[in-house]
């Protein structure tokens, strides 16, 4: 199997792999449909961790991740294709069934937020990030708060403040930068804005490493793991 053929299946190479394998076995099947059907579901599975489980320490340990990856992000993806049939989604992308299950809430929308909200809060943390953004970005900021520090502050505040579980958000919003927060599973995408940056404050991000200490979770997450370059391509 060449790049360019996984490529266009938007699988890894990885995932590809295993389900040419099931194809390869599955001889018996007398059409495509079976594989296609296993590779439009393959569209909900977990994506694999931008980075190795110990690659954030010390700031959110290897055992962190392990629960948090590995078994919280995991139940959420698992428990959505459980309740997708039947739905009236099937075949929609995560992204599609978060903004249509909104309004009904529920199950299905609780997970597939959940897992969408996980997908992205990985992809915005990178081992030896943190610090302030610069470009367009930089400049975005300032317009709609003022400068970075005043950014950081209403940030880590929107998160310090969340009460019980829930995530930190940037979003984009009508053409201006805001900080909000989120309960649970909610989502800014059930709300019409664009997400650009996310923190987990449920106690299952940070309580194996900080306990009940999450502003200081908040302020390592904001020094040294916060991936700009992911931030500032989401956006437009
Ligand atoms: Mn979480």
């Amino acid at each position: 199997m060449n790049d360019a053929k996984v490529e266009a299946t938007g699988l890894n190479r990885r995932e590809f792999l295993t389900l040419a394998g099931v194809a390869g076995v599955g001889l018996a099947v007398p059409t495509l449909f079976p594989l296609a059907d296993a590779m439009a579901a393959t569209g909900l599975d977990q994506a694999p961790l931008p980075y190795d489980k110990a690659a954030l320490e010390p700031v959110i340990s290897a055992r962190t991740l392990e629960f948090h990856y590995g078994k919280h992000h995991a139940a959420y993806v698992a428990n959505v294709k459980k309740l997708l049939p039947g739905s009236g989604l099937e075949g929609k992308s995560l992204e599609e069934i978060v903004k249509a299950s909104a309004a009904k809430g529920g199950g299905l929308f609780n997970n597939a937020a959940q897992s969408w909200n996980h997908a992205f809060y990985w992809k915005c943390m990178k081992p030896g990030g943190g610090g302030a953004p610069t470009g367009k970005l930089a400049a975005a900021i300032s317009a709609s708060f003022g400068g970075f520090d005043a950014f950081r502050k209403a940030f880590v505040g929107a998160a310090a403040g969340q009460f019980g579980s829930g995530w930190g958000w940037l979003v984009e919003e009508g053409g201006k930068l805001k900080v909000m927060a989120t309960a649970n599973a909610d989502t800014p995408l059930a709300h019409g804005a664009t997400p650009l940056l996310v923190v987990d404050v449920w106690e299952h991000a940070y309580y194996l490493d900080y306990q009940n200490r999450r502003a200081d979770y908040l302020n390592a997450f904001m020094d040294k793991l916060v991936n700009w370059d992911f931030v500032a391509a989401n956006l437009k």
